[in-house]
């Protein structure tokens, strides 16, 4: 038997008691001081004590966050490997896991706006990263970086998904996997297995995938609409949308500018909207820039910025419902549902909450892998039925049904993450992708021995 299981229920933090609810309350309280300013709740906490008691001009609550993420992990991936570094498998995807993330996940971003570039997070893909694939994020990028984006989200995930399971992104380079993988590894016990969670969770999963693909389908129809603006040349209306742009490419190049350049900024931004000659109540948006820009606030500056740039656009019928279903999406789905709850539940619901209700990412990658080569084989007769391996899946799969059953595992919720074959005391399970015939009509076969 693997280290750890026999302590699983004893120990508080793992058990749902009083100390778990704690550290729950905890992380919601640090998740909402970490979104909710952005939505105008109160003042930006973590901003201003970076900014204003730290003296960091670039080191901004996102950076904090994706250090004190990097640092969740490795932490949390040396716990996990005390009890399951035994197993080549884990090792492997533990240190790939968290490399990711402290290189992909946290330095490059950081290093890219000390060189004033955009901060990119190449880890994160569209549907999981909703914003990946609207035109105004991939009009701000380079070339090369937006073609990645979207071959990579539409072509290359999609297809190994079907080849290889959605494990080898859920459970060797995404990091909220990554940080169930490792931080969360003492609450993976703590999923549903029932059908009713099953049933429940096929009904969000897919409606979170519909909002992403309907927002970013009608966010794709906005850009359309205004971009055949822009060709009426000499047109009020033609100017307003080139002004707007103009001003959301400038906001952009603010977050990552320092407090220092701030004024110059918002100088050659004053000289640009005054020679667009726009509206006198447009013009008085800038009071908000410049207020902010004053202050020396980089983010307060780059947010009024883009709100002057969403009012210069004129409006389009489909353009009040893009931007809507935009601000409901970031809210509710990207803030609340997948930062807050998705670890905040943790200590009470298991570590995949967000993967197993919500991900889009998971919805999509699940459909292929549903219909391709991923399944975990089952050795008949071999199973006691002893339970680890339905215990400890974080995805809440009864793996013990389907093993005593003799059937091999094929779901689209699984994350492959090996663990009930590691725990199973029999060595009944193995985590497969093989097509059903080769050429020939010979069959190949794949095995990764955990
Ligand atoms: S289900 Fe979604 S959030 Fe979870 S690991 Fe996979 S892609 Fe990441
Ligand atoms: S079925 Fe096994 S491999 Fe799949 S998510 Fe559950 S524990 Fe991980
Ligand atoms: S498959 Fe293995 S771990 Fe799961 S119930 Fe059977 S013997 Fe136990």
């Amino acid at each position: 038997m693997q280290a750890g299981l026999l302590s699983t229920y004893r120990e508080p933090v793992k058990n749902r008691n009083a100390f778990a609810w704690g550290v729950s309350i905890a992380l919601f309280a640090f998740y909402f001081l970490l979104y909710l300013p952005d939505y105008g709740y109160f003042p930006d906490y973590l901003n201003l004590f970076l900014r204003d008691t730290l003296g960091f001009q670039k080191f901004n609550k996102w950076n904090f966050y994706g250090l004190l993420y990097s640092a969740g992990m490795l932490v949390g991936g040396w716990f996990m490997l005390q009890k399951h570094g035994n197993s080549r498998y884990h090792r492997l995807r533990t240190y790939t896991l968290v490399s990711v993330q402290i290189l992909f996940g946290f330095s490059l971003p950081f290093v890219l706006k000390l060189l004033n570039q955009p901060e990119l997070y190449l880890s994160y893909l569209w549907p999981l990263s909703y914003d990946k694939l609207f035109p105004d994020t991939l009009a701000q990028l380079p070339v090369y970086v937006a073609l990645y984006f979207v071959v990579t989200s539409l072509v290359v995930f999609p297809l190994l998904a079907f080849y290889k399971g959605k494990r080898f992104y859920c459970s060797w380079i995404c990091g909220c996997g990554g940080l169930a993988e490792t931080f969360g590894d003492p609450w993976r016990h703590l999923s549903s297995k029932s059908d009713r969670s099953w049933k429940i969770e096929q009904v969000t999963i897919y409606s979170v995938l519909a909002l992403v693909l309907l927002t970013t389908g009608l966010m794709i129809a906005d850009a359309s609409s205004k971009a055949a603006l822009v060709g009426r040349a000499g047109t009020e209306e033609g100017a307003r949308v080139e002004l707007g742009l103009s001003l959301a490419a400038h906001a952009e190049a603010i977050r990552g500018a320092s407090a220092d350049t701030l004024g110059a900024s918002v100088a050659a931004i004053e000289a640009e909207v005054a020679a667009a000659n726009p509206p006198e109540w447009l013009a008085e948006k800038l009071d908000g820039v410049r207020a902010e820009a004053a202050a020396g606030d980089v983010p307060g500056t780059a947010d009024e910025l883009k709100n002057m740039a969403y009012a210069a656009m004129p409006v389009t019928p489909i353009s009040g419902l893009a931007h809507s279903m935009r601000g409901f999406y970031a809210f509710f789905i990207g803030a609340l549902f997948s930062g807050a709850a998705g670890v905040g539940l943790y200590p009470l619901m298991g570590t995949r909450v967000w993967c197993r209700f919500g991900c889009p990412m998971a919805a999509m990658l699940g459909f292929f892998q549903k219909f391709g080569r991923f399944r975990i084989t089952v050795k008949k007769d071999m199973c006691i039925s002893c339970g680890n391996c339905s215990t400890y899946c974080e995805m809440g799969i009864d793996v013990r049904q389907y093993a005593m059953g003799n059937l091999d595992i094929k779901r689209a919720s699984c994350v492959g993450c090996g663990m009930c074959a590691h725990v199973c005391p029999r060595g009944v399970l193995k985590l497969e992708t093989r097509p059903d015939t080769g050429p020939g009509g010979a069959v190949q076969v794949w095995t990764l021995d955990l």
